[in-house]
């Protein structure tokens, strides 16, 4: 039975090509992560530290945390950190993990609210199908009636709201967890330590949501290891790309990362760029012939009709302006009853025609009966579509 984590099978929905570059091929690429990982990541071990310490007796002042912060950051910063706002500096995000540390310091303070039970756990639960799923929270504590309380850290430039918290995966399948191991568990709250507004967001779910949301989670690892067996990762475009560490060797922006490092004269002359260059220009007259045929197609109609002639000479050709009766079939419910005649009647083998889109989709996604796919051949056939490229700007 395999391991699964919160993260593993976000990865999976928001990307599968990356879930498979990350967890299939286990690519190494030349940039590490983003600096928001990497600032969540050392407020993390900041903020643990601040809970160890004080379990060890230890004296936790604001100082010490701060000067712990910096020196890890200072320790283990590298040029290479994905900085995707291209307004900020690694200094902006180093003081914002600062302002985090701090405000949480001055809230929380002393830190005895509750009795801590770990940090950054690292434990595993078995789900009803068998598989594994990892434990990692942050912070899980209890106070002295009963209540857990499921903590995660989140550096976040946008507060989560209430909606948001009461349908999170991550820290619900966690709960599922500690109502298991503490049986004395009276309730398990889930809190979010939002720290770029120095507020909590907190939900709790009853065993109904969480049996559902177990089922959510098994149907998508079911996704995860149907898509492994056909060996099908499709990309998955979106904004997240910008935050991708395999963009430089991802298909759908690998020729962009290459061309926009090439200065304009060595940009202008890349093939790549000169096929593209061409092909929007020929769609582009494309489109503006079709509307010029649209025009004079009005206009010939017209002129037939105000010269009584079904043929208008011209230097070399001649058109033929006929009009014919046009059957419109009707919409709706309409519809329906049409179609529902034509098979009373016997008529419908004699006009349906069949739906190409549909089946090929169907049939290259196996959703159809095994007899059928063995009748057709599935080749390979490319299809282009053009579209605005989002990091430039209108000229
Ligand atoms: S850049 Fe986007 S499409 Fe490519 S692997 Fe990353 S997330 Fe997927």
């Amino acid at each position: 039975m395999a391991t699964y984590s919160h993260s593993k099978v976000s990865t999976f929905e928001n990307c599968p090509y990356h879930y498979k570059l990350k967890y299939i091929d286990k690519i190494k690429v030349d940039v590490p992560t983003t600096i928001e990982a990497f600032m969540g990541d050392i407020v993390h071990r900041t903020l643990e530290k601040l809970y160890k310490d004080k379990k060890f007796k230890k004296r936790v002042s604001k100082s010490t945390l701060l000067k712990f912060y910096k020196d890890t950051w200072d320790k283990e910063y590298s040029g290479d950190i994905l900085i995707v706002k291209k307004d900020l500096k690694a200094e902006n995000y180093k003081k914002m993990g600062i302002k985090f540390i701090e405000d949480y310091y001055d809230r929380m303070k002393p830190f005895d609210q509750l009795t801590i039970l770990g940090l950054e756990t690292q434990d595993k639960m078995t789900l009803s199908n068998g598989d594994q799923w990892h434990i990692r929270i942050d912070k899980l504590a209890c106070d002295s009636k009963g209540n857990y309380y499921v903590c995660d850290y989140k550096t976040n430039a946008r507060m989560k709201n209430q909606e948001e918290a009461d349908s999170d995966r991550q820290l619900a399948l966690y709960s599922i967890w500690v109502k298991d191991k503490f049986k004395d568990a009276k309730s398990v709250k889930l809190v979010w330590h939002m720290l770029a507004f120095n507020k909590d967001a907190v939900s709790e779910r009853t065993d109904k949501q969480l049996k559902k949301l177990q089922e959510e989670v098994i149907n998508l690892i079911n996704q995860i290891k149907k898509a492994e067996k056909e060996n099908n990762f499709p990309r998955k475009v979106t904004a997240l790309c910008d935050y991708c560490v395999y963009k430089s060797i991802c298909p759908s922006f690998k020729h962009q990362l290459e061309v926009e490092e090439k200065p304009l004269k060595e940009f202008k002359e890349d093939e790549g760029v000169k096929f593209v260059d061409e092909f929007a220009e020929i769609k582009n007259k494309l489109k503006e012939l079709q509307n010029k045929q649209d025009e004079l197609k009005k206009n010939l109609i017209e002129f037939a009709k105000q010269k009584g002639v079904d043929a208008v000479y011209g230097s070399n050709m001649k058109c033929s302006v006929k009009e014919f009766d046009k059957v419109v079939l009707p919409e709706g419910e309409e519809k329906d009853k049409f179609i529902q005649l034509l098979k009373d009647k016997g008529l419908w083998e004699d006009y349906v025609t069949l739906n190409y889109m549909k089946l090929n989709s169907k049939i290259t996604k196996k959703e159809i009966d095994e007899e059928l796919r063995k009748m057709v051949d599935i080749v390979k056939d490319f299809r282009l579509s053009l579209g605005k490229r989002k990091d430039v700007e209108d000229e």
